[in-house]
């Protein structure tokens, strides 16, 4: 109801009675979407994201964890892959890490929301086009990229958010996956705001 009631907004094909009623159901997507705390290239999903950089060839941080984890085939497909902009996306194979794929998006360097917000979008469509139904996603910029988590944060959520109104039936899991103590907190404390158990 609540995502018909979301077109008819745009359509007006229900009654002002029917779509303010329709309106106030909060869909409920807490059981899609969870927090782990932890290194991200331990786990076992369709795909995970790399907070890359625009040469894709490795770097610090969560990138450098998961290229020594995938090992040395990820670094030989990256290079064929000519690099990747601010806020885009590209997929490889997952090699030595349990999971799949991964999906290396570029976070823009400071507090950029439309580039941060970009980044959860195509990764997720990148998922959904190559026909996985899980990811986790690093708190990508907030590292040595500088955009606080604070920040950060709802923009991820709310993207995710988004992304599960329009394509509800073509997520099984997603995980964010926190490394800093400091982000447990905050996203705890945004999932209540942003993936509310009705
Ligand atoms: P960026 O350049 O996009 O800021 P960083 O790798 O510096 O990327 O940091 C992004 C986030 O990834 C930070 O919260 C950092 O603590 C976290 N991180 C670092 N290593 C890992 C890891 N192995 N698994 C999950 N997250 C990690």
């Amino acid at each position: 109801v609540y995502y018909k009631a979301k077109f008819a907004h745009l359509s007006k094909m229900l009654s002002d009675e029917d779509r303010e009623r329709c309106l106030d159901t909060e869909p409920d997507f807490s059981g899609l979407v969870s927090i782990y705390q932890g290194d991200i290239t331990k786990l076992g999903i369709d795909a995970i994201v790399n907070a890359a950089n625009k040469s894709l060839l490795g770097g610090g941080g969560v990138d450098g964890a998961i290229h020594r984890a995938a090992g040395d085939k990820l670094l030989k497909e990256c290079k064929t892959l000519d690099g990747c902009k601010t806020g885009q996306a590209k997929i490889t194979s997952g090699y030595d890490l349990p999971a799949k794929y991964v999906i290396h998006t570029v976070g823009p360097i400071g507090e950029k929301p439309d580039a941060l917000q970009s980044c959860y979008q195509k990764s997720l469509e990148l998922m959904v086009q190559n026909n996985l139904r899980s990811i986790a996603f690093p708190c990508i910029s907030t590292g040595v990229y500088g955009y606080s988590s604070e920040n950060a944060c709802p923009v991820a959520l709310r993207t995710v958010r988004e992304f599960l109104e329009k394509h509800p039936d073509k997520v099984d899991r997603i995980i964010f996956c926190l490394f800093m103590e400091k982000d447990i907190d905050l996203y705890e404390k945004e999932m209540q705001v942003f993936f509310p158990i009705p």
